[in-house]
């Protein structure tokens, strides 16, 4: 049976930052994923938002990683050439209740050591966001957007060149713990194949409960449910009117259908939140309707012949519908006993944000397991 030091499942933009990060201390890392290509999943299904790191709870997994990741994730951009652009977000309100919810979340901002939110007036607004209807807002300068996919290409290459490997259309279908860590089975391209790896790390994001479950030995109590929850966007045509993202105060499983243009200057708009039980990425045109409703709020001036429906992604969520919230949750042995094999459940955002982050704090967790 041949061998490879770590088998990372997963090749999203999670599954690449780890095996970038531990190519680095392994010669023999293993990216394998059941698509063609990397990052066919949710990594190319989201907002491409470098977020701030506001809205999270005190020393939530999602607070600390984000705040760090957005700082790592910059500097890599720069020195890789990732395109991206710093362009800052607008939180905005309109009225007494959501004015108040904005100081609610300044607050819990500054609690994350996100300090550099300033507020803008109605006045200034007006005269720097003219199509935009707002009675206050706060200006995150932090928040960026990032070209997903050239970031994914330039973590894999960066792997490649430790040493690394990624193959396409291999499945993990089973995995069993023996004394030099797991003897793994994978079908790549309807072949089986067993090798043995010494540290597995399961990054299958929608599927990682899935995974967990294939794993011999992983207690049921210790794989979490993972709720898939969709989010639609719907693109608008022509110019943007606006060069920040605009976002209105969050909703109960989403952070509200905001504004955000890509980095080719693209505007859409969107997530919404819904909760299905399978995976399906269609984008109804009968969602119409709600989005005009919720961007007409801080938009008057919206064109409906301009919206279009466009794309969906489906969050991997531990907070069910009618649950709590819920933060990432990453496994080492020291939660389920198995060594060498890590978890990651519940990577919705800011997962892309936080990535390079994940990866330390994966790296971390493998280092104090081994010594
Ligand atoms: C609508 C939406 C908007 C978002 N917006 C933002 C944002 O603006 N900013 C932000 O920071 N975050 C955002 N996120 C979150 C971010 O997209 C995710 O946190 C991130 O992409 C998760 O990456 P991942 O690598 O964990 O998962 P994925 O990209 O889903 O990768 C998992 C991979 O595992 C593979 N896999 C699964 N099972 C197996 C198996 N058995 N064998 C082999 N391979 C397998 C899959 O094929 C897949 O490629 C958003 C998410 C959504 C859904």
């Amino acid at each position: 049976m041949e061998s490879v030091d770590v088998i990372v499942v997963g090749a999203g933009v999670v599954g690449l930052a780890v095996a970038a990060k531990l190519s680095k201390a392994y010669p023999q890392v293993l990216i394998v994923d059941q698509n063609i290509h990397f990052g066919e999943e949710t990594s190319s299904r989201n907002s491409e938002v470098i977020h701030a790191g506001i809205y999270y709870p005190d020393n939530s997994l999602k607070a600390k990683l984000c705040v760090k990741g957005k700082k790592l994730l910059y500097q890599y951009c720069q020195q890789r050439h990732i395109p991206h652009e710093k362009m800052g977000k607008l939180l905005v309100a309109n009225g007494e209740s959501e004015e108040a919810d904005l100081a609610s979340i300044l607050t819990q901002a500054q609690r994350n050591g996100v300090t550099d939110l300033v507020w803008q007036s109605k006045s200034q607004l007006e005269r720097s966001t003219p199509a935009l209807r707002a009675s206050l807002a706060l200006l995150s300068p932090s928040t960026g957007i990032i070209d997903v996919h050239s970031y994914m290409q330039s973590l894999l290459a960066d792997a490649e060149s430790m040493g690394a490997s990624f193959v396409g259309q291999t499945t993990l279908i089973s995995a069993q713990a023996n004394s030099k860590g797991f003897k793994v089975l994978l079908n790549s391209q309807g072949e089986n194949i067993t090798l043995q790896c010494a540290l597995l790390i399961n990054c299958a994001g929608l599927h990682a409960g899935k995974v967990a479950e294939s794993i011999e030995g992983m207690l049921k109590r210790h794989i979490p449910a993972i709720h898939y929850c969709r989010g639609h966007y719907f693109s608008y045509q022509g110019k943007s009117p606006f060069k920040q993202l605009i976002y209105p105060v969050p909703s109960a499983h989403g952070l509200g259908i905001h504004a955000s243009l890509n980095i080719a200057g693209q505007l859409k708009f969107g997530p919404d939140t819904q909760y299905i039980d399978h995976i399906d990425y269609q984008v109804s045109p009968a969602l119409k309707a709600k989005f005009v409703t919720a961007i007409t709020k801080y938009f008057p001036g919206l064109d409906e012949n301009k919206l279009q429906p466009d794309y969906a992604g489906i969050r991997p969520k531990l907070q069910a519908e009618n649950g709590a919230l819920e933060d990432f949750a990453i496994q080492s042995a020291t939660v389920h006993g198995l060594s060498g094999l890590v978890n990651l459940f519940g990577i919705d955002s800011p997962g892309l944000t936080s990535s390079l982050a994940i990866a330390e704090h994966v790296a971390d967790l493998i280092d104090a397991q081994v010594s």
